[in-house]
């Protein structure tokens, strides 16, 4: 079958909830996918971060592989013996007390949102059903309904009604108006550290670690949602890491399955994700052996590769490189790590089509800037040779 019969039955049978730009992939491997046609692009968004160790990585193949053999859902009813090992890792990696897996980012999301406010009522001491979790204007958490209740997007509302209450709004990276709207009730400030969908906004220098002191101050969770930042997307395995604070609960999900299979998980004390007790929330899938073992793989991997410093290292010298781009059309090119927002002043869409005639896939995002994330494990020479393309591409344009 050709390219365009896979879009014409995608088209006819499908719900039409995405705008994919009109390639159809046939393979994938590091950082370089194939279509049907047999033509190669370097893939320069990895799945929004799903895929920070690079496609179909061959050690979390093995992982998934082995694991299939073996046993994939047990369910929560009875034990496995993978997921003790995932808790563990989760645990010496990053030094959270304990963990909940989930599957979905958006699931992890809801999760973080169900322990604030539990904690919010048995430990802080808010009056039933008043528990509020401030969040920031522009965010992205997620698409569902009790989620896009605290986005600031018309599209992803509009039609979604009625939405779930308590969640105030405050401008992105304005520390007085979080002053101003925590109150008695405020259980928790729930903010990505860097916006990814947003347009990779980095908030102003020490706006996370004033956030963290005011939540300190006022007997406030700070949740951070690293679900796209996180695992070494921004150069670190953490964006709150540049800002040397500590929060007190983490949301991870995307790379976390090394793009093989949806693993999520809330990290956090023993006193948050201690209010859940047996029954209070679960997953059928969550936790599962597979995934367990497919999220511990993917772990390893981007320690033992060290992909974390590669994307700081190759981030800096990728930003550093786009920033030679001489266009009246780009307006900013920023970021962290290898997840680089370039800003033009006008609709990026055009760009990433004829991007994707030059062999690169990217995706705009918020209309006027690309988003370029490779997988970590990209090469200078690949990055030179995309940005050959790019070049050109964005010259071009003018
Ligand atoms: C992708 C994303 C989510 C949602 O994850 P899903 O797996 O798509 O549900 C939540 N938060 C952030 C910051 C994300 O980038």
């Amino acid at each position: 079958m050709k390219t365009q019969e896979y879009i014409a039955l995608e088209e006819q049978y499908g719900a039409h909830n995405y705008h994919p730009l009109d390639v159809v992939i046939h393979t994938a491997q590091g950082v370089w996918v194939t279509d049907v046609d047999g033509k190669k692009y370097l893939d320069c968004l990895a799945a929004y971060s799903a895929v920070n160790q690079g496609h179909c990585h061959p050690a979390i193949r093995k992982a998934l592989l082995e694991q299939a053999d073996r046993v994939t859902l047990t369910s929560r009813a009875f034990r496995n013996d993978q997921l003790p090992l995932f808790y563990k890792m989760l645990h010496d990696l990053t030094g959270y007390d304990i963990s909940l897996p989930m599957n979905t980012g958006a699931e992890a999301v809801e999760t973080a949102v169900k322990a604030a406010r539990k904690w919010g009522y048995t430990v802080k001491g808010i009056p039933d059903g008043k528990a509020e979790i401030i969040c920031a204007a522009d965010n992205f958490h997620g698409r569902t309904t009790t989620v896009i209740s605290f986005s600031t997007e018309p599209q992803y509302k509009n039609g979604f009604g009625p939405f779930t209450p308590g969640f105030p709004i405050v401008p992105y990276g304005d520390i007085a108006a979080l002053k101003a709207a925590i109150t008695a009730n405020t259980a928790a400030f729930l903010v990505e550290p860097i916006q990814g969908e947003a347009g990779i906004i980095v908030p102003p220098e020490g706006y996370l670690k004033e956030a963290a002191r005011l939540c300190k101050e006022n007997n406030v969770l700070l949740i951070c949602d690293e679900i796209q930042s996180g695992l070494g997307r921004s150069g670190k395995m953490f964006a709150f890491e540049y800002e040397g604070i500590r929060p007190d609960a983490v949301i991870i999900g995307k790379a976390l399955s090394g793009g093989f299979y949806p693993v999520s998980a809330v990290l956090s004390s023993k006193e948050v994700l201690g209010v859940f007790k047996p029954g209070d929330h679960g997953s059928t899938f969550g936790g599962n052996p597979l995934a367990a073992a497919v999220a511990c793989a993917a772990l390893k991997v981007l320690v033992d590769e060290k992909l974390i410093e590669r994307s700081f290292e190759l981030g800096a010298y990728f930003t550093e490189k786009l920033r030679t781009i001489k266009s009246p059309h780009v307006k900013q090119v920023r970021g962290r790590g290898l997840w680089i927002g370039f800003v033009l002043d006008t609709k990026a869409r055009p760009y990433c089509e004829r991007l994707m005639d030059e062999g690169i896939l990217c995706k705009e995002t918020h209309d006027c800037v690309i988003r370029f994330a490779p997988p970590l494990t990209i090469t200078k020479e690949e990055i030179d040779w995309a940005f050959e393309r790019i070049d050109k591409v964005v010259r071009s344009m003018d």
